[in-house]
């Protein structure tokens, strides 16, 4: 999608640091870290939030999940514990439509978070 900066990240008109990337998946560090590990893995494939998921994306729901696991353990968490989040939507704060998981860790998280 022209105007979707992950698309933009995708496709490498944009610049990011990325950690990971494969046909279906690519990660790379939030540009503003909230955890000492925070990374975005994303879909290659643009879809805005999980409420536009369709069966015809399952296989690429799995290989997200699947990178999210390994980057965890690339990253160094896996032992220690990590947090995965998707916001969804304005009350969740998402402020960039395309689907995006939050893998944060490298210290205590609160719960519930704010
Ligand atoms: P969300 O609020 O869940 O939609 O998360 C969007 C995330 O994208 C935020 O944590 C931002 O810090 C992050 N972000 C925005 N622009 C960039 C960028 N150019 N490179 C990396 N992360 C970004
Ligand atoms: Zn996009």
């Amino acid at each position: 999608m022209s105007d979707c900066l992950f698309c933009g990240i995708v496709n490498g008109s944009i610049k990011a640091d990325v950690v990971y990337r494969d046909e279906t998946v690519i990660a790379f560090k939030d540009i503003v870290p909230r955890a000492p590990v925070h990374v975005l893995i994303i879909p290659t494939a643009h879809i805005a939030m999980l409420s536009d998921l369709t069966p015809n994306d399952d296989k690429i729901v799995a290989a997200v999940f699947r990178a999210t696991g390994k980057l965890a353990e690339q990253l160094g968490v896996a032992k220690s514990g990590y947090r995965i989040v998707v916001n969804c939507g304005a009350d969740a704060g998402q402020t960039v439509f395309h689907l995006h998981y939050h893998l944060l860790g490298g210290r205590q998280m609160g719960w519930p978070p704010g």
